[in-house]
């Protein structure tokens, strides 16, 4: 175990017989084509304008379960007769499931309202409509993707939707004919959430890491491997050495595609069956060892504990992670970020050289593609500088990108891949593009090892619908324990053997399949919601931007800075003057017809929909208060009047948004004091501040049948402050 158990292309070889054998029975379904256009017709909408087609589509799906269902052997008896239909237990029944259902459907209603225009909060609005129908149709055949055995539809649906993932993230498919020649496969698989995924990563990543030592001891001393004494490695310097005169440094600093090779070279190279390296390999691998026995055997000459990187912003599955491995959160590095709430590359250079000074082995380095609290985008293309720059220096490690929250936002530059030909007639529109600095991670994003995307996220699919995808599909052997099946002479198609979870729901496959089917992962596609919903959130930045006016008693400060305040010298007051003036109010077609509108706007708020913001209020002198605290009590004042209370009726809210504190243990000195600074509150000593915080999926915010919504939510945002101000200091503010 812990073992890739064959080279990347006699695995695929498995999932290919297997889909052939499949496809002997009648038509696969096919992951391709170009999708449709219409926004509109994708959700149910706000005021459920799609509920008579979702109702008839529904009922389609439970009254085709049913011919199923008679079909298979209609001759077969049943037991639910007409008569027990009439007795009075099976009345009984019946009614009390009608009432139940009826005060379940009545308790559900005090549920957060995330359609609304007025849900300015978590990372939730809609459904999408093939994703609720996916999952319902395939929920009532209860598929469990964990074996093929449980799932013959809904696996073959998960490895399309693996594939289709991977290309929209920047991972492309070689053809069958490229693989066989050497090339590097990706796959991808669904899991319940990116907190697994995020862990699966790690993983398979630190199981990378100790490989080639396992390998080594296993190469030295057990005689079924003696045939590949002498199998040689390139070192990260480019040298070329055998593997068994390697060490310990060194084994701990091989490129992963060239230790991902290493098991497949044995078995063609050397002739060694891979049962036997497989059972060579059980004495020596860390998933056998532990890592205590492991350490003692292996690690004695490593001064200290191997670690790996982790923004200031990270998610926390990633201490969770650290924990479960083994590995210890205190080896869990958080790098500072910078005043865009960005990793901060001069900080990650320096631990970085700290570590190959020391022979401190490196598992990973996370970069964020999306932090969840500010949609904060770490530069990801520095990351892969720096990887080459210590690779010559002898220090390697993989990249993991948590595209948890952002990664579909990749599709907003995908271009529309699959199409049997360019539809002139259904072009889509201008979506508002990335910033120039997004775009460019977004173009590099295919050369990160593993990258976590959520389809619950930004693929608006219901819960659970995680995912990882690996750029070489081999990294998925080394998490784990048991071979694909080989059953009726044919192999059969796995995912479910790969990661940490067990049963899952098919559903979930079916969910992301038929969306994507319906909503292509590319520019016309989910790139037309997320830009959309992009648009909507730089409106919205500059709508707080602007909303103080000089007679109230308050200020707004968004997280994201300025471009002017990036540039030193610029003046940011006339940019907030043109902002007012030519973004502010203006209609999508105005701003769109505005050239130099658009070009600002693109490059403006936070680098994807997800919105950090604070209040803070003016003395009775007309200054801004400079105390922090009494800043951090406002904004928690302000968040209490726009979040839900547990019990009380959803209907009485206005306004709903979240919150979050932004510590400087984690983010770091830089990021927090500009931020103070800008609040006004730089001679405050508090290291945490209390922000608002809304993520903006609505792509219509800005255009309903009533003109802009933002209209309405900054009517609330004030009615909210002023109540606030009231509630905290009514003295300290001033007469209005
Ligand atoms: C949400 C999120 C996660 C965790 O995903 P879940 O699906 O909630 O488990 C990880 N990383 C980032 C950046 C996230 O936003």
């Amino acid at each position: 175990m812990n073992i890739p158990r064959d080279s990347q292309s006699q695995g695929f070889e498995k999932t290919r017989q297997g889909m052939r054998a499949f496809s002997k029975f009648g038509e696969i379904p096919r992951l391709d084509g170009k999708g449709t256009r219409a926004l509109e017709a994708w959700f149910l909408g706000p005021k459920a304008e799609n509920a008579d087609e979702l109702e008839r589509l529904v009922v389609e799906a439970i009254r085709d379960q049913a011919f199923w269902r008679r079909n298979f052997h209609p001759g077969d008896p049943t037991h639910i007769s007409e008569e027990i239909k009439r007795s009075p237990e099976y009345l009984q029944a019946m009614d009390a499931l009608k009432e139940g259902y009826a005060s379940l459907l009545a308790f559900l209603k005090k549920s957060v309202p995330f359609f609304s225009m007025r849900y300015q909060g978590h990372m939730n609005w809609d459904l999408t409509i093939p994703g609720i129908l996916g999952y319902f149709a395939a929920m009532l055949y209860n598929p469990n993707n964990v074996a093929f055995e449980g799932s013959t539809a809904t696996t073959i649906l998960e490895i399309l939707v693996g594939d289709d993932l991977c290309k929209m993230l920047g991972y492309s498919i070689p053809t069958e004919a490229e693989i066989d020649n050497g090339a590097i496969r990706p796959w991808g698989h669904i899991t319940c959430d990116g907190t697994v995924a995020n862990i699966e990563a790690i993983w398979s990543a630190r199981n990378l890491k100790f490989y080639p030592l396992a390998l080594q001891a296993a190469l030295k001393n057990e005689a079924s491997l003696a045939a590949a004494k002498d199998i040689t490695v390139s070192l990260a310097t480019g040298e070329i050495a055998p593997l068994i005169k390697l060490d310990t440094w060194s084994l701990l600093n091989l490129k992963g595609d060239d230790i991902l090779a290493l098991p497949g070279r044995l078995t063609k190279e050397y002739q060694i069956p891979r049962e036997a390296i497989a059972q060579a390999m059980s004495k020596y691998s860390l998933q056998n060892l532990g890592i205590q026995e492991f350490s003692r055997q292996f690690l004695s000459d490593i001064p200290k504990s191997p670690i790996f990187f982790v923004p200031g912003t990270k998610h926390y599955s990633f201490p969770k992670a650290a924990a479960l491995l083994g590995i210890g959160a205190s080896n869990m590095i958080d790098v500072p970020v910078d005043t865009n709430a960005r990793m901060s590359i001069s900080h990650l250079e320096k631990f970085l050289q700290d570590c190959l000074a020391e022979h401190r082995p490196v598992y990973t380095v996370v970069a964020v593609i999306g932090s969840t609290e500010e949609s904060a985008i770490d530069p990801i293309k520095e990351v892969l500088a720096l990887r080459e720059k210590f690779r010559s220096l002898g220090l390697e490690f993989t990249i993991h990108a948590d595209g948890a929250w952002g990664g579909y936002h990749a599709s907003v530059i995908r271009e529309d891949f699959d199409m049997p030909e360019p539809d002139a007639f259904l072009a889509p529109p201008p979506a508002m593009p990335l910033s120039r600095y997004v775009t460019e991670q977004f173009n590099v994003l295919g050369h990160a090892d593993s990258i976590t995307v959520d389809p619950h996220k930004s693929g608006y699919i219901p819960y659970p619908a995680g995912a990882l995808c690996y750029r070489n599909s081999a990294m998925r052997d080394l998490v784990t324990f048991s071979a694909p099946v080989v059953f009726h002479g044919d192999a059969e198609p796995t995912v479910g053997i790969y990661g940490v979870e067990g049963s899952k729901p098919g559903a979930a496959a079916a969910a992301v399949y038929l969306s994507h089917r319906v909503i292509r992962p590319s520019k016309s596609g989910y790139g037309k919601i997320i830009g959309a919903a992009l648009f909507s959130c730089k409106k919205l930045y500059a709508r707080l931007l602007c909303m103080a006016r000089p007679e109230d008693p308050f200020i707004v400060v968004p997280v994201p800075q300025l471009p002017a305040e990036k540039i030193a010298l610029s003046d940011i007051n006339q940019q907030i003057q043109f902002i007012r003036d030519r973004i502010v109010g203006k209609t999508n077609d105005e701003i769109i017809a505005d050239h130099e509108a658009i070009a600002l706007l693109r490059e403006l708020g936070p680098d994807q929909n997800i919105l950090a913001y604070a209040f803070n209020f003016k003395t009775p002198s007309g200054t801004v208060n400079t105390d922090l605290a009494l800043t951090n009590r406002l904004n928690k004042a302000i968040y209490d009047r726009l979040s839900i209370n547990p019990g009380e009726d959803i209907y009485g809210y206005d306004l709903i948004v979240s919150t979050t504190d932004l510590h400087s243990d984690q983010y770091g000195k830089v990021f927090i004091e500009n931020y103070k600074h800008r609040l006004g509150v730089s001679s405050s000593a508090d290291p945490s501040i209390t922000v608002l915080r809304s993520v903006v999926m609505d792509p219509w915010i800005t255009e309903t049948t009533k003109g802009s919504f933002l209209d309405v939510l900054e009517d609330e945002f004030r009615k909210a402050v002023y109540a606030a101000l009231e509630e905290i200091s009514p003295i300290q503010t001033r007469g209005y």
